[in-house]
């Protein structure tokens, strides 16, 4: 392939399982160098999507190219080019860590070093325990460790955190910010936004098997849905709130007109997770008494907040 085209490029894929659509012409690209993070609610499509692109499922209707190579007719060459961590730990067995990652390696044209490996992980005090005898976080590790030792060109992670404390996830994300800048490929996917936010370039947010917002993760769901809501109890009695880019002069004028500090004042600057909640059509704190016309979409489940769009660049 050329090393300029996408390493994931998606158009119209479309899969049904028997009568229901689990993938509605799904449009993707994933650049070279880039971490993508596929977000959505359970049974949005997202594994149905990914499992595609790691050849493990036949798709119904659409185009897919992964590094160059149409994923329904790959061979074993193009499988040793993927990393994937799959979202359950296979990892339980007898050998221990360098065991293991030796023996894989023997599989892959151009392995990393097993030892580079178990230091890029952090398991060089676990490398000769049996893999049965480490802790959940470290079988994660060695999951990771297992899916770069082939020194894939796109990884995999499905949900790789899940069940971690919030120690482990940052010592694994450190270890996913080291992959990325060797100029690792990574598609994620997680529930878990801050990882999203931390880890992610780009994302796309998946509802109901349609993508209904792929850019920056910082512009996801387009500009308007960054743009801070001041909320305050007016003279009327009533609950009234105003989108604006400016708050301050907006409660300023407010306190002139009130003749004081309005009541039930709240200045709230969207976040990452306020605008996937909106995006997902779940109820949320920004939207409970929300009346403009985005909070009026987001009242509506599963309706989407605007159609997919590629977020501008800055
Ligand atoms: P997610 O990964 O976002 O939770 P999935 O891709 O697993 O979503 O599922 C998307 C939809 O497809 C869901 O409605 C799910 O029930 C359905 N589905 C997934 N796998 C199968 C299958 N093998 N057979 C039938 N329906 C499936």
């Amino acid at each position: 392939m050329n090393s300029s085209d996408p390493a994931v490029r998606v158009r119209g894929l479309r899969k049904e399982y028997g009568g229901l659509t689990a993938v509605a012409d799904l449009d993707l690209d994933i650049e070279r160098g880039e971490t993508f993070a596929l977000l959505g609610p359970n049974g949005a499509g997202k594994s149905t999507t990914v499992e595609i692109l790691e050849g493990y499922r036949h798709r119904t209707a659409g185009e897919v190219s992964v590094l160059g190579v149409d994923p329904a007719h790959a061979k074993l060459d193009w499988k040793a080019r993927l990393g994937i961590v799959l979202q359950s730990s296979g990892e339980s067995g007898q050998y221990t860590v360098r065991e293991q990652l030796a023996h894989f390696a023997h599989f892959y044209p151009h392995p990393r070093g097993v030892e580079d490996v178990i230091a890029a992980v952090g398991l060089e005090k676990q490398a000769k325990t049996r893999i049965s005898k480490l802790s959940g976080g470290q079988q994660r590790r060695v999951d990771v460790a297992l899916a770069i030792v082939g020194r894939p060109e796109l990884l995999f992670l499905d949900e790789p955190t899940t069940g971690f404390d919030p120690e482990a996830r940052r010592d694994f994300w450190g270890l996913i910010e080291q992959l990325k800048s060797e100029g690792t490929t990574i598609l994620l996917t997680t529930h878990y936004l801050d990882e999203a936010a931390r880890l992610g370039d780009r994302g796309g947010v998946i509802v109901g098997g349609r993508l209904v917002a792929v850019g920056r993760i910082d512009q996801l769901g387009g500009a308007e849905a960054r743009v801070p809501l001041v909320r305050w109890r007016d003279d009327d009695g009533a609950l009234r709130e105003e989108r604006t880019e400016r708050p301050a002069e907006l409660v300023v004028e407010l306190a002139r007109r009130l003749g004081g500090e309005p009541r039930e004042l709240e200045v709230i600057r969207p976040s990452l997770e306020d605008v996937y909640l909106r995006l997902v059509g779940a109820p949320d704190h920004e939207s409970r008494s929300a009346s403009g016309a985005a909070a009026g979409a987001a009242e509506t489940p599963g309706t989407p907040f605007e159609p997919a769009k590629e977020a501008e660049p800055a």
